[in-house]
């Protein structure tokens, strides 16, 4: 089975201008064919015992655990990362590094918590080393996971956190993230279709410039975007 990640048609961007109108960006562009969904697994938990020996692409040499998820099964609202880093993959868990808790600090400023509201997952289960980017070829190995995991979750906002989770989500090689962060996209994949799909700022990104304490700061800018993601998710059945 081809990948449904890999089948992304390309998400039409608005001019700077048009997204701060809109607020949504849509893609617009009307696939050739018709993508039936087919997920590798029947279930969440097939794809996890899958994924936990897994050897698919060249990054299990490297790793400790591979990092599956955090979180509740049923929630409404899913975060995507990039990939492990170092404390994630000692501890098998997500974003629980500083980076991690920091992201958390981020949800709990509108009381959201992994506890009782979120799933956390990354584009990539095992850790890249020196914490690089994943490569393409290995997303793509992975994306049968993460096509699970939306899939099972079911969720009705996906958060994709920092530059490398929209590219590998939307298939957009010159995603800015600066520029697409805290507008929704609706996205005519057939996994992603009728979601609200919104790109954040890696928490990360976020920590390097904490020293800017401007107007228009990456933390302020987040604190907006976490605003309205507290704002939709209250208007959600
Ligand atoms: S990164 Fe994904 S595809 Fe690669 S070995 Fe780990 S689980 Fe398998």
């Amino acid at each position: 089975m081809e990948s449904q990640l890999n089948l992304f048609s390309k998400t039409e961007i608005k001019s700077e201008n048009e997204i701060k109108e809109t607020k949504t960006i849509t893609q617009t562009s009307t696939p050739k064919t018709i993508t039936v969904l087919e997920i590798k697994y029947k279930s969440l938990k097939e794809a996890k015992t899958e994924a936990l020996k897994c050897t698919k692409c060249a990054l299990c040499k490297g790793r400790t655990n591979v990092v599956f998820s955090d979180g509740i099964e049923n929630a409404k609202l899913m975060i995507i990362g990039e990939g492990p880093g170092e404390n994630e993959d000692l501890q098998g868990l997500p974003f629980v590094g500083k980076a991690g808790k920091y992201l958390d600090k981020i949800f709990a400023s509108v009381n959201l918590n992994r506890k009782e509201h979120l799933y956390i997952c990354n584009i990539v289960k095992c850790r890249p080393p020196d914490n690089r980017a994943p490569e393409e070829s290995e997303a793509k190995a992975c994306s049968e996971y993460l096509e699970a995991q939306i899939k099972y979750i079911d969720p009705k906002i996906v958060i994709l956190a920092g530059a490398v989770a929209v590219k590998g989500i939307l298939k957009m090689k010159d995603a800015k993230i600066t520029k697409m962060r805290g507008q929704w996209i609706d996205s005519k994949d057939p996994l992603l279709a009728g979601r609200k799909i919104m790109p954040i700022l890696h928490p990360s990104y976020l920590l390097r410039h904490e020293w800017n304490k401007a107007p228009d700061s990456p933390k302020a800018m987040m604190w907006k975007d976490i605003q309205e993601i507290r704002r939709v998710f209250d208007e959600l059945k």
